[in-house]
C-alpha cells in the first residue's frame, strides 16, 4: 500500500476534537474547513511553554532519498500519547516544489503519517502563497522605486539582489531580465526567480515572536546600495506594514492531525541550507503552550539542521530542546560505507560496518549539547535484524541509549521503547542547551568554531569574494548575528562526495549572503540551489484527481 492509500483509508477526526484534545474549544479555532485550523497566537502561554518538554529529532548525514525525520518524529508522537504523555507533532509544511518533483510529499509515510495530507501537501492553508506575495511586494516596491523620477532612492539596481519567488520547482525563471519594453514599463535589469521556501521572508515569518517583531525584521531586510553606496533597507521603502498584514493569517500556527489522531502543529518551511530548516517559532510556542510534550524536526542531517536550531531557533525564540533524538538508517550507513546507492537494500554488514563513523560523528556532536541523546534506527523492510543489532551495539559502545523504531509499518505502537527512552531523558536532561558560539565572536571565529567542532574540518579557507563580503558585513554593522552555513548535507565536509567520517578537510567559504530581515548571515560553502528543477519524469505526471474529487499519485 502506498502512503496516500493508507492515508485515505484512515476516518479523520474533526480538527474540532483535536483541538479540544488541546483544551482549545472551537471558538478560539479558525476553521479551515472540517479538518484544518488556524490557532491564533492569544494561546501562546510562555508559562506553559517553560514548562513543556521539547524534543528535537534530527538525522545522521541522510541519503537523497531522506532517513525519515519526519516519519519518526510523527510516529514517536504517537507513542507518547499511547504512554499517556500528552504530545503534539510540530513540524514544516512541505513545499510544492518536491510533491511535483523527485522527493514527493513531506507528511510522513507508512503509519507515521499526518493528516490530510493531500491538503497538507498541496497549498494547505495558503501560507507559502502569502508568503510569495509579502516577498514580490518588495521586489516590486524595488522595481517601482528605480522607475521614479520623484522619490528615488538612487538605488543602483546592479547590488539588488532581492529575487521574486515562486513555490514551483522551475529552472526557467532562475535568470530573468525584467523591465524590457520602454519607459514606461520599468528599469531593465538582470533577476531571477526562487523557490518560496528560499525567500527570507519564509525565513522571517519562522524566527518572528509577534506581530511587531515581524515588522521589525521586514524592514531589516537588506535590499542593496545606493549610487552612493549607502545601505538600502526594505524599511526605506516603508515596506514592512503592508508585507506584515499580507501575512496576517499566514503567522498564525495550523493544526492537523496525525493517522493516530495525535494533534499536529504544521507551519512554515524554510530550506534547511540558506536559512534555518525547521518550522516556526511561533508553532513550537504553541505546541509547547497547549501540550506537555513537543516532538519537532530539524532539517537535513545533525551537523545542519540541529546546529542551527541551537545555535538560530532557540536563541531567538528563548527555546532549550529537553531531549535530542538522532534518526540513523540502515541504508544511509551503508551509503557511507560507500555501497552502491542502487543496492542499498540488499544486507551487507560489512559496508554498514564501514558508514558507522558518521553515526559516531553525529553522536559527538549530540553529545556536545546534552548528556543522554538517543539515537533512533529507522526500521526499513529490507533491513537485516543483523545490521539493525550491528548499529545497536555501535551505539552501547558510545554509551548512548537507541532504540531500533518500526514507526512506519506500525505507528506509535512501533515506537513505544523510544517514547519511554525520551521521556527518561527529558527527566534527566535538565540543563538548558549551550549553543557552540557566542554571537559577539568575530563572523571568523564564528565559522571556525562551527567547521572545526562539528564538522570535523581542519581549517577554513576563504575566496577574495567571502573576504569582500566579511568587510561588507562590518561595514553594515551586522557581524554580531548568527551564522546561517549553507553546506551540502550529503557529507559531514563541504564536499558532496566525502562520505562517512571525513578528516582533514578544509572548508572553503566562496561568499556570505546577508539575511539582516531573518537575523543571521550566510556563509555559502558550495553551490546551493535555490531555484531547482524538475526531472526528467516529474512525480506531477503521476498525480490526478476523481469525479467525486479524490487524489492520487501523490507519495
Ligand atoms: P526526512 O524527514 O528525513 O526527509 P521522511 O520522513 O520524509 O524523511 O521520509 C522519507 C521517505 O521515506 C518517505 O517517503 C517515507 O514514507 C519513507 N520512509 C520513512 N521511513 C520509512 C521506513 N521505516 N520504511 C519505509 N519507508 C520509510
Ligand atoms: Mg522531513
Amino acid at each position: 500500500m502506498t502512503d496516500i492509500d493508507i492515508a485515505q483509508g484512515v476516518e479523520m477526526l474533526p480538527i474540532v476534537n483535536i483541538a479540544n484534545q488541546l483544551g482549545v474549544d472551537a471558538d478560539n479555532l479558525e476553521q479551515y474547513g472540517k479538518y484544518k485550523a488556524k490557532l491564533p497566537l492569544s494561546l501562546i502561554d510562555e508559562t506553559a511553554v517553560k514548562k513543556s518538554k521539547l524534543i528535537l529529532v534530527s538525522a545522521i548525514s541522510p541519503t537523497p532519498a531522506g532517513e525519515g525525520k519526519t516519519t519518526v518524529s510523527i510516529g514517536l508522537s504517537q507513542a507518547l500519547n499511547r504512554i499517556n504523555k500528552k504530545t503534539t507533532a510540530v513540524l514544516r509544511e512541505p513545499s510544492l516544489g518536491p510533491v511535483f518533483g523527485i522527493k514527493g510529499g513531506a507528511t510522513g509515510g507508512g503509519y507515521s503519517q499526518v493528516l490530510p495530507m493531500e491538503d497538507i501537501n498541496l497549498h494547505f492553508t495558503g501560507d507559502f502563497s502569502a508568503i510569495e506575495k509579502a516577498n514580490n511586494l518588495l521586489a516590486a516596491l524595488i522595481d517601482n522605486n528605480l522607475q521614479s523620477k520623484t522619490r528615488s532612492l538612487g538605488i543602483d539596481p546592479r547590488t539588488v539582489e532581492w529575487k521574486r519567488v515562486m513555490d514551483m520547482n522551475d529552472r526557467a525563471l532562475r535568470n530573468v531580465v525584467l523591465g524590457l519594453g520602454g519607459t514606461t514599463s520599468g528599469v531593465p535589469r538582470e533577476t531571477g526567480f526562487d523557490i518560496t521556501a528560499a525567500s527570507e521572508v519564509m525565513a522571517i515569518l519562522c524566527l518572528a515572536t509577534s506581530f511587531s517583531d515581524l515588522k521589525k525584521r521586514l524592514g531589516n531586510i537588506f535590499v542593496g546600495f545606493t549610487y552612493s553606496g549607502d545601505a538600502i533597507y526594505a524599511r526605506d521603502l516603508n515596506a514592512e506594514g503592508a508585507m506584515a498584514a499580507l501575512l496576517k493569517d499566514a503567522i498564525k500556527p495550523n493544526l492537523a492531525q496525525t493517522i493516530e489522531g495525535t494533534p499536529a502543529i504544521i507551519h512554515g518551511g524554510p530550506f534547511a541550507n540558506i536559512a534555518q530548516g525547521t518550522n516556526s517559532i511561533l508553532a513550537t510556542k504553541m505546541g509547547m503552550s497547549l501540550s506537555d510534550y513537543v516532538v519537532t524536526e530539524a532539517g537535513f542531517g545533525f551537523d545542519l539542521g540541529a546546529e542551527k536550531f541551537i545555535d538560530i531557533k532557540c536563541q531567538y525564540g528563548n527555546l532549550s530542546p529537553d531531549s535530542i533524538v538522532l534518526v540513523a538508517t540502515v541504508r544511509a550507513l551503508k551509503y557511507h560505507g560507500e555501497m552502491d546507492v542502487k543496492t542499498l537494500t540488499t544486507p551487507d554488514v560489512n559496508a554498514l560496518k564501514r558508514g558507522i563513523p558518521n553515526l559516531e560523528k553525529h553522536i559527538e556532536n549530540m553529545l556536545k549539547f546534552c548528556k543522554n541523546p538517543v539515537v533512533a534506527i529507522n526500521k526499513f523492510p529490507t533491513d537485516s535484524d543483523e545490521e539493525v543489532a550491528c548499529i545497536l551495539d555501535a551505539c552501547e559502545r558510545m554509551g548512548v541509549k537507541a532504540s531500533a523504531v518500526d514507526i512506519w509499518a506500525k505507528g506509535g505502537q512501533g515506537g513505544l521503547e523510544l517514547a519511554q527512552m525520551v521521556v527518561d531523558t527529558c527527566e534527566k536532561n535538565i540543563d538548558k542547551v549551550e549553543p557552540l558560539y557566542d554571537w559577539s565572536w568575530s563572523v571568523e571565529k564564528k565559522i571556525k568554531t562551527v567547521a572545526s567542532t562539528f564538522y570535523g574540518a581542519s581549517a577554513v579557507d576563504y575566496t577574495a569574494q567571502a573576504k569582500k563580503d566579511l568587510k561588507k558585513i562590518e561595514k553594515l554593522g551586522l557581524s554580531h548575528l548568527p551564522i546561517c552555513i549553507a553546506k551540502t548535507q550529503k557529507s559531514l565536509s563541504d564536499n558532496p562526495k566525502l562520505l562517512g567520517r571525513p578528516k582533514d578537510f578544509v572548508v572553503t567559504v566562496r561568499s556570505i549572503e546577508i539575511s539582516a530581515g531573518a537575523g543571521f548571515v550566510v556563509p555559502i560553502t558550495g553551490s546551493i540551489m535555490r531555484m531547482p528543477g524538475l526531472p526528467a519524469t516529474p512525480a506531477a505526471e503521476k498525480i490526478d484527481i476523481t469525479d467525486d474529487g479524490s487524489i492520487s499519485g501523490l507519495f
